[in-house]
């Protein structure tokens, strides 16, 4: 594998970090998971869109820059080294649309992607019901037929959907035969949330933020296939939205919404932490750290502990080995071979990963670690990442079936 990158991708990533320099807010803004916060982050998404950086790898048509995939990780990796701000618009850029590409009409990727680049629509996501959470096929949310108005008519109550307080549109599964077994009969609709019928209830999380909410569909109209995309519409055929569903919780799984840049620069981050912490005159006490330049020899710290460090070695490698196996996946696409069901290791991993990185960085704190600060925020956050994007427990069971092919539930 040849790990050098060319003299056009250099370019690239030189480009990509010059403007980033320039205009990655400062002081960074509040979180985009709360009202003010969001509106701020529309702003920075706008500013994106406008060079075209909101969505590189789409076609210029649709408000990117044809970007292939090795120039969308490089710009994913100077994102996240600038320290950009979160993507609020990444539940409809970085997981609605590639299902949009691979199953929408001609005139829903006229009609969806650019407003969705643009940060016009902004999208959430409509999975989890009180009653169906890792059992996405249990979904009691109806889609029945109106003939007379040629479309559908959609009840029931979503919940968990995140900014959904502050989203313009839903993508979601709804049962539309109900005689059929779970995973058949299911369709995948996108729903305006201004829509008659539509109410959205925010709440707040554990950790302050409010951009939850649950969703009640009372009646919605939403008209058959592309026939009015302005009012919503049918992703995929009629009754096989588990097969639209699977592909887009591919992409919220795998690569796409977790680029290794993310963790990398949260690694980078830690070491400098590290540095700052334990940095400073005396011995490190024969600590082996001077192989990822955690402290410079001849500057070694007087007591580090070598458990917190041993983690922060532990979390780096983690991050760059995440970055090698991810490459990977690249190479794969590249050659056309879809990560399918690996995609659920992926997701045990950044999720683990991102867990082990702040909390050897709280460790390396160490007692009377700020309560609030950005450690902390992003340890809260970390903490839910094998809950969302479907629970660990579910991707073990993944793996085990469908990447080994070990038997169902124990049966031989
Ligand atoms: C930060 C965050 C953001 C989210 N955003 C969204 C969103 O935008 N849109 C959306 O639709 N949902 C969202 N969710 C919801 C998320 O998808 C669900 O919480 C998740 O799928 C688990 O469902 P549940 O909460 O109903 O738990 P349950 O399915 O009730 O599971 C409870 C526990 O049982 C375990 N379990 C269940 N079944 C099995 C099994 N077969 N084998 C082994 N263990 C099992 C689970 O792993 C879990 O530990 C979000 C969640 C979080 C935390």
């Amino acid at each position: 594998m040849d790990l050098t990158w060319s003299e056009s991708e250099t370019a690239f990533r030189a480009e990509c970090r010059e403007w980033l320099e320039l205009h990655v807010p400062t002081p960074a803004l509040p979180s985009g998971d709360t009202a003010d916060g969001f509106a701020l982050h529309l702003d920075w998404e706008r500013a994106l869109h406008a060079e075209g950086y909101s969505a590189v790898s789409w076609p210029e048509e649709y408000g990117g820059r044809d970007a292939n995939i090795w120039q969308w990780l490089i710009f994913e990796d100077e994102y996240y080294r600038a320290g950009a701000p979160q993507r609020v618009t990444q539940n409809g850029i970085f997981l609605l649309a590639p299902s949009i590409f691979e199953f929408g009409t001609q005139a829903q990727k006229d009609w969806y992607l650019p407003r969705m680049s643009a940060a016009v629509d902004l999208w959430c996501q409509g999975w989890s019901e009180p009653n169906a959470g890792s059992d996405l096929a249990g979904v009691a949310s109806k889609a029945a037929r109106d003939e007379v108005a040629g479309g559908w008519r959609l009840s029931g109550q979503k919940t968990w959907t995140t900014r959904g307080a502050f989203c313009t549109h839903l993508f979601g599964l709804f049962r539309s035969d109900p005689t059929a077994e779970r995973h058949h009969g299911l369709t995948y609709f996108l729903v305006p949330l201004d829509a008659p019928g539509v109410t959205v209830r925010g709440f707040g999380r554990l950790d302050g933020d409010e951009g939850f909410a649950e969703v009640f569909l009372d009646d919605v109209f939403v008209p058959d296939g592309d026939a009015d995309p302005a009012r919503g519409g049918v992703l995929g055929e009629v009754d096989k939205g588990w097969g639209v569903a699977m592909a887009t919780t591919s992409s919220e799984r795998g690569l796409t919404l977790r680029s290794p840049g993310r963790f990398q620069a949260t690694a980078r981050r830690l070491v400098e932490l590290t540095r700052e912490r334990v940095g400073g005159a005396g011995g490190a006490g024969g600590v082996p750290i001077d192989a990822v330049g955690l402290v410079d020899p001849v500057d070694q710290p007087a007591a580090p502990d070598p458990v917190a460090i041993d983690a922060v070695i532990d979390a780096w490698i983690g991050a760059e080995a995440y970055e090698l196996y991810t490459l990977g996946d690249v190479t794969g696409l590249v050659e056309g071979r879809s990560p399918g069901a690996r995609s659920s290791l992926n997701k045990i991993f950044w999720s683990e990963l991102d867990i082990a990185l702040h909390r050897a960085a709280l460790d390396v704190i160490g007692p009377g670690a700020e309560a609030v600060g950005p450690w902390m925020t992003g340890y809260q956050f970390a903490l839910s990442g094998p809950i969302y994007a479907g629970t660990n427990e579910i991707q073990r069971n993944i793996v085990a079936e469908r990447v080994l092919g070990l038997p169902r539930d124990g049966k031989r």
